[in-house]
C-alpha cells in the first residue's frame, strides 16, 4: 500500500494495520508511518522495525523507536 492510499484509508477510517502485524513491531499507533519493508531486528531491544522506525529515537516525535 503506498503512502497516498494509506492516508486516504485512514481519513475514510479503515482499517490499514493488517498487512502491518508482522514485520515492524511499533505501536499500532505509530504504524502508518511504516515504510512495510526493510525490516531489520534492532541489536539493543532485538524487536524488528521497518526503515522508518528501525533508528533508536528515545522520546522523538518522528520516526525511529523506544529503546531500553
Ligand atoms: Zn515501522
Ligand atoms: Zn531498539
Amino acid at each position: 500500500m503506498d503512502p497516498a492510499t494509506m492516508a486516504a484509508a485512514i481519513q475514510a477510517g479503515q482499517v490499514v494495520f493488517k498487512e502491518r502485524q508482522e514485520g515492524c513491531c511499533t505501536s499500532p499507533w505509530f504504524r502508518a508511518s511504516c515504510t512495510g519493508s526493510g525490516v531489520a531486528e534492532c541489536k539493543k531491544c532485538h524487536f524488528y522495525y521497518c526503515k522508518y522506525h528501525y533508528p533508536v529515537n528515545n522520546g522523538g516525535l518522528q520516526g525511529g523507536h523506544n529503546c531500553n
